[in-house]
């Protein structure tokens, strides 16, 4: 566990802001999403000076790794901007009462009614993926009269040291025009446009990595680009380079603090000078567009345990009342975590068990053979750096109910998301008339 102010050990308990983490368990039920409020507090703050260091810039957070109106509002009084990456993204941002000039629309098949939706809505910067979307935005924007802001995703095709499922820069990836195929003349046909406004460059290369040379390697490659179109008469803007910094789930990965995500981007902003200097570019608006290490360390899910079932010399499973439900990411990415059986937090791990979840497939683990205090049926096991694509990938598979989440702020825990009951389940169900 990479133990802070906010998430420590007391007395063998595990403590989450001002809270024991059992108490919360025992006041909000399992299984629970909790997110710490000053933790996403600290690391914006820190991303938003690192950026001060480089000079004129946004960070903006990626709402798709958790997306919940309390927490925008939260990140909005830290000076972050914003990523959506569909209508109901775009909503959020609204309903939180956000600045929709810092706001970016991403997404590589944005619907015709989401087009609209951005430009009716006002988003400073739809970042176009396509050439249907550039046909498409550029008529509804000259209709709407006012031409749009546009960055173009370009894939500069550096390979992150990362999983697999989760690059996405490599050669044939769905997102971006390549830097060595389409971007060029795509870039050129923007400007053309009497609807669109050519403004910059994005490019995104993957999540969870900790090295910073792929980085460098993405600036190098896009400054080069730069100078392409520089060399026709078109200037960039702004420069957004994405998010993907890695955050720790297991003793395997760094520990990172506030300070170290600063440092990832105070190295981005360095060598963006450094390159558009040897470039004899402008120096771009950088943009970033961190999302998991925002709020990824800052969510802990409790959960109760349920059935336990030793296979001797196999495995031994720990079932919980959660699953991949609430957090699909070993279903998806045999993603893997850390957990503490909360009120042994300080003992020593002295087994090797499967977090199992309740779902109804062999594959619904949210942890697998990882070390654990010795867990009992009732007791409450919290796993670490939940906080990002887990309430946001959630879903109501089995018609499991989507988990609440409290937010912990010093002495405060509230809900931002309300439990929901088995009505809110059917709530969209119906019977044609027929059947009555
Ligand atoms: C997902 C995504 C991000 C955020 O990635 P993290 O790994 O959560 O930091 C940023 N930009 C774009 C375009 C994305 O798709």
């Amino acid at each position: 566990m990479n133990t802070r102010d906010t998430l420590f050990v007391k007395d063998n308990d595990l403590y989450i802001g001002g809270f024991k983490a059992t108490d919360l368990a025992a006041k909000f039920g399992t299984p629970l999403y909790v997110m710490d409020a000053a933790y996403i507090a600290e690391v914006a703050d820190a991303f938003v000076s690192a950026m001060k260091t480089y000079g004129e810039g946004g960070v903006a957070f990626a709402n798709k790794a958790f997306a919940t109106v309390a927490t925008a509002k939260l990140a909005a009084k830290h000076g972050l901007w914003f990523d959506v990456v569909s209508g109901g993204e775009l909503y959020l941002v609204k309903q939180a009462g956000v600045d929709m000039k810092k706001v970016l629309f991403h997404g590589n098949n944005k619907t015709p009614r989401e087009i609209d939706e951005g430009i009716a809505a006002g988003v400073g910067y739809f970042v176009v993926d396509s050439f249907n979307e550039i046909e498409l935005l550029d008529k509804k924007a000259a209709e709407a009269g006012a031409p749009q802001d546009v960055l173009v995703r370009i894939n500069p095709l550096v390979t992150a040291h990362t999983y697999e499922a989760v690059v996405t820069a490599a050669p044939g990836s769905k997102f971006g025009f390549a830097v060595d195929g389409d971007a060029f003349e795509t870039v050129k046909d923007i400007v053309s446009r009497k609807g669109l406004r050519f403004r910059g460059l994005h490019v995104h290369i993957g999540s969870q990595i900790y090295d910073h040379s792929s980085y460098d390697r993405a600036v190098e490659v896009i400054t080069a680009f730069m100078r392409r179109l520089a060399d026709e008469g078109i200037e960039t803007d702004i420069l957004d380079m994405g998010g993907g910094y890695g955050i720790y789930y297991t003793e395997k990965d760094p520990h990172f603090t506030p300070r170290r995500y600063a440092y990832t981007v105070e190295n981005i902003g360095r060598k963006v000078a450094e390159c558009a200097e040897k470039e004899g570019i402008r120096k771009p608006f950088l943009i970033v567009e961190p999302g998991r290490s925002i709020v990824g360390e800052a969510g802990v899910t409790l959960y109760t345990v349920g059935a336990i079932k030793d296979f001797p010399g196999i495995r031994k499973y720990v079932a919980v009342d959660g699953g991949m439900f609430e957090n699909p990411r070993y279903a998806l990415y045999e993603s893997e975590y850390s957990a503490v059986v909360a009120s042994r937090a300080g003992e020593p791990e002295t087994e090797t068990v499967t977090l199992a979840g309740k779902c109804c497939e062999s594959g619904d683990i949210v942890a697998k053979d990882i070390p654990l205090q010795h867990a009992e049926t009732g007791d409450i096991v919290a796993v670490f750096s939940t906080g990002a694509y887990n309430y946001s990938m959630a879903s109501n598979y089995n018609l499991n109910a989507v988990p609440p989440v409290v937010l912990v702020d010093g002495d405060r825990a509230d809900y931002i998301v309300r439990p929901q009951t088995y009505e809110d389940l059917l709530r969209n169900n119906e019977v044609p008339d027929w059947m009555n």
